[in-house]
């Protein structure tokens, strides 16, 4: 059997790293082509050694003659720069691009993959948030498979396998609730940095995990759903599982609903979304009923958790709205984890800049390339402010 030859945007990163275990496990179905990062050139290097990919790529270009002196004499060749990105991923013999590089740096490389013909297994919400629908459509027109990654739509995916699309009535997303599930808004004003980058159900990199503790995840979440499912935002329902068992669920219009259950791992999703349509064997540990005799469910509080709200507000204005939503949140969870601003200031700078920056029903790429740009400008502006 030829191997499937990939691929990873990301490498270094929690769910760039937990890939490269998955195809260790399955060495004999994976190749890789490349490995990129923005800046880790140690693990960079050490993964290249391991790996033997072709090519890897170091996005901060001032760390190329460092990553070169590192794998010298080692064969891989080394690039630099986000146009490397976009060159990688096109490469004829390349079958599957998987995107764990984190927010909007996602989205013009996985275009170019699409646009190249390349099965794309995604983690990057953000490419789908940002632009969805463009996405979507590209994908369509050059038959490419988009195989998400991200847990909750792994499951939403598995539930559907078989099924009759047109028949989804709702989609329940789960969510853990993160490490504030129950606080109060003024309990919430003073958390520290440090409490929020503690999850409670997984281990992943600090911009998530803050939009985890913050439900900003969740709501990027619809969003996507939306997209991958072609469901309106008012058929997804958020719903507060903090065991993190069920990993969400579909119901038909028949009134019956499907689950796709689990300990929680994201080496799983991973796996399927390489393997697709296959399912591979592995030992990772099982889920034991014994262990859990109460599986919960609560709603989640979206005026607490303005974030929640306001992406529910984005999804259903559509158009340009989620591209201002995730910049504005980039640049807030980044100044929220430099201390600039507290842990309610993130959801006043974003609805601020949704009010401020113009709105667009019609999108294409360049316009989202420019509200991107535009909204980063104003949510800058008014963390200015505050300071
Ligand atoms: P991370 O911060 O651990 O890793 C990010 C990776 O992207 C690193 O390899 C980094 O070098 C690279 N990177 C960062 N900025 C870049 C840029 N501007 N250009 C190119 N490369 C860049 O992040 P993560 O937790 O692995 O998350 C990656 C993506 O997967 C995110 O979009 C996240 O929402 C999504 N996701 C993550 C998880 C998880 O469990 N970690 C679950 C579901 C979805
Ligand atoms: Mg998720």
């Amino acid at each position: 059997m030829d191997k499937k030859k990939l691929v990873i945007l990301g490498a270094t990163g929690s769910i760039g790293t937990q890939t490269l275990e998955v195809i260790e496990a399955h060495s004999h179905r994976f190749e890789i082509y490349a490995l990129t990062a923005q800046s880790n050139v140690k693990l960079l290097a050490q993964q290249a050694l391991k790996f033997q990919p072709e090519v890897v790529v170091i996005g901060d270009e001032s760390k190329y003659q460092e990553l070169r002196s590192a794998l010298e004499g080692s064969g891989v060749k080394v690039m630099a720069g986000a146009s490397s990105l976009i060159e990688v991923v096109q490469y004829p013999g390349v079958d599957m691009v998987l995107t764990a590089l984190v927010g909007a740096a996602g989205l013009e490389p996985t275009i170019a993959a699409i646009e190249a013909g390349k099965d794309i297994a995604l983690a990057n919400k953000e490419t789908l948030v940002i632009a969805g629908d463009l996405v979507m459509d590209l994908a369509q027109r050059h038959h490419v498979q988009i195989l998400p990654v991200d847990s909750e739509h792994s499951a939403i995916f598995q539930c559907l396998c078989g099924e009759n699309r047109q028949k989804l009535e709702k989609i329940y997303l789960t969510a853990s609730g993160g490490p504030f599930f129950g606080w109060d808004r003024e309990a919430l004003r003073e958390v520290s940095v440090a409490e929020a980058l503690k999850h409670p159900n997984w281990n992943m990199g600090a911009k998530i995990t803050i939009d985890s503790a913050s439900l900003m995840n969740k709501g990027l979440e619809v969003i996507e759903a939306k997209w991958l499912f072609g469901v309106s935002t008012s058929q997804i329902e958020v719903v507060v599982h903090p065991q993190s068992i069920i990993h969400s669920m579909v119901q038909f219009d028949d009134g019956s609903i499907i689950a796709q259950m689990g300990l929680p791992d994201m080496k799983l999703p991973i796996q399927y979304a390489l393997a697709f349509p296959e399912r591979l064997e592995n030992n990772f540990k099982r889920l034991n009923f014994a262990d859990y005799s109460n599986l919960t469910f609560a709603m989640p509080d979206r005026q607490t958790f303005r974030n929640l709200e306001l992406a529910f507000i984005a999804s259903q204005k559509s158009g340009n709205m989620p591209c201002i939503l995730n910049a504005a949140n980039e640049v807030a969870v980044a100044a929220f984890l430099e201390e600039k601003i507290g842990f309610l200031e993130m959801s006043d700078i974003i609805e601020e800049t949704m009010g401020r920056v113009a709105f667009e029903e019609k999108l294409d790429l360049e316009l989202c390339l420019e509200s991107d740009r535009e909204s980063r400008r104003v949510a800058k502006e008014l963390i200015e402010k505050i300071k």
